[in-house]
This record gives C-alpha cells, sequence and structure tokens, in this order.
C-alpha cells in the first residue's frame, strides 16, 4: 500500500488508560504503537522508516502507583513514549481557559469511538491536533468501556462498523490521517484465526489490518501470548 500523505504535520496518539493494570496484552499492544508512531512517517503497512525525535504516543492516566512493565518503561528512556500521570481532560484547555501548562485545545481532540455517528476521514487530519483512544483490552461482545471517555464531551468519529484493537485503531488512523486512504479502503482481515498449536486455532473477535506478507498485523510477540491464554478462555482474559 503506497502512502500518500496530505498531512505534512504529525499527530499526538493519546492512550487513556482505562484498564486497572497494565497487562502483557497491553504492554504488547503499546509498544506496537509506540514503535510505529516513533519510526514510520508517514505510516505505511511496509517497513519504511522515516525516524522521528519527538514522541507521538502519549500514554496518558497512569496512576503513580502503578508499576511501568520494563518492555514501556525502555521505551519511556527512549522518548518513544510520554508517560502521563494526568488524565487526557487535564492536558486539553477549552475556550475561554488559559492553557497554562496544557497541551491540546480540546476541540481538536478526537475520540476514536466504536459509537460515533460520523467515519474517519483523511480531511479529518487537518481538523484535529490528537487522536484519543481508549486503553483498553477489547472485548466480546464489546462491553463499551469506550463510554467513560464519551462522556467527556470531546468530538468522535468512528473507524467502520466492527471493534478493533487499540493498536489496530491507532494504525487505521494513521493510515487516514496521515497517509490520507479512505477508512473503507484499508485492507482488512476480520476476526482472523491464530494457530495457537500444531491442531489448534483461535478466532480473534476483531477487524486487523491485513499486512504486506497478507497477515493481520499484530504486536510482535501476540501470537505467543495468544497461544498461552487460549485455554483461559476470551470472556475471562478479556474481560
Ligand atoms: N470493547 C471496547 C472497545 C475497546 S477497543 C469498549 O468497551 O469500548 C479499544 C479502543 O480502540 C476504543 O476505546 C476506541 O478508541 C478504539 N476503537 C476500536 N474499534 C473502533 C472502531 N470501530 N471505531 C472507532 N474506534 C475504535
Amino acid at each position: 500500500m503506497a502512502p500518500s500523505p496530505t498531512d505534512p504535520r504529525p499527530h499526538h496518539y493519546l492512550i487513556e488508560h482505562l484498564d486497572p493494570e497494565i497487562s502483557p496484552w497491553s504492554t504488547a499492544e503499546y509498544a506496537s504503537i509506540a514503535n510505529e508512531t516513533h519510526s514510520t512517517y508517514p505510516p505505511s503497512s511496509s517497513v519504511s522508516s522515516t525516524p522521528s525525535k519527538t514522541p507521538y504516543f502519549i500514554l496518558s492516566s497512569v496512576p503513580p502507583s502503578m508499576q511501568l512493565p520494563a518492555e514501556l518503561q525502555q521505551l519511556q528512556t527512549r522518548g518513544m513514549v510520554s508517560v502521563e500521570h494526568r488524565s487526557v481532560e487535564e492536558m486539553c484547555w477549552q475556550e475561554g481557559e488559559k492553557g497554562e501548562g496544557k497541551l491540546w485545545r480540546k476541540e481538536r481532540v478526537c475520540l476514536l469511538d466504536p459509537k460515533a455517528e460520523k467515519e474517519l476521514e483523511p480531511k479529518d487530519g487537518e481538523v484535529f491536533d490528537a487522536f484519543l483512544f481508549g486503553g483498553i483490552l477489547g472485548d466480546d461482545p464489546p462491553r463499551d468501556r469506550t463510554s467513560e471517555l464519551r462522556c467527556k464531551g470531546f468530538p468522535t468519529r468512528r473507524l467502520g462498523p466492527l471493534q478493533m484493537t487499540t493498536d489496530t485503531a491507532v494504525r487505521v488512523t494513521r493510515l487516514v490521517v496521515a497517509s490520507g486512504i479512505p477508512v473503507d479502503q484499508i485492507p482488512y482481515i476480520d476476526y482472523p484465526e491464530i494457530k495457537i498449536n500444531k491442531h489448534e486455532t483461535t478466532e480473534m473477535p476483531f477487524r486487523y489490518v491485513k499486512d504486506e506478507r497478507g497477515k493481520p498485523a499484530m504486536p510482535e510477540g501476540m501470537d505467543e501470548l495468544i497461544a498461552k491464554d487460549s485455554d483461559k478462555g476470551f470472556a475471562e482474559l478479556m474481560g
């Protein structure tokens, strides 16, 4: 997929961490977001890279008492993720406010929301400075925990009708706003079967981007995590 950049200005990608812990699944998802937002601009599903220096990925609402997994600590040290104790709301300012120490105007932050009325479009790259996602593991059926962010009143956009993992949602957003590809023209793989051992597969109840090998794009190490946890059952794992 050839990237055709429409917006030379990189955006910030904000993940508001909403789970009580940072599980190995979330760690793998966050690490892949850090790597992709840091190393490839504009994004493409191929490996070409133009290194950037700013962390475009901000992980917010991480309680000070929460122990960051070693992998995320390393990414933080390398400037690939900025870990914030503040919530995204506390980092935004609104019309009429001073905005001191705040990073974005609230109306220029877009929440990616599976229940939004409007689909995300390439031109939204000019409308918004930052894109906000729920740092929640997907669940099946979806429990709509994105509502915890929806109630804060950010403008919202949808990425098509199917539930994606958080890293997929970031990947798709970047393909739309930075590479200019409409959301319905991105190649996807829905509900892929993942091999968990020689004889068994398990179905992932999400939509993924199809990568250049024709496989679902997933964080490194995800196959092993899926295989390891598959016998626990997804409901328990993701609940
Ligand atoms: N089961 C969930 C969805 C979690 S997916 C829930 O309870 O809401 C994690 C995040 O990815 C969501 O908070 C949202 O920001 C983003 N996301 C996933 N699929 C999306 C879609 N189809 N449209 C817009 N955003 C999506």
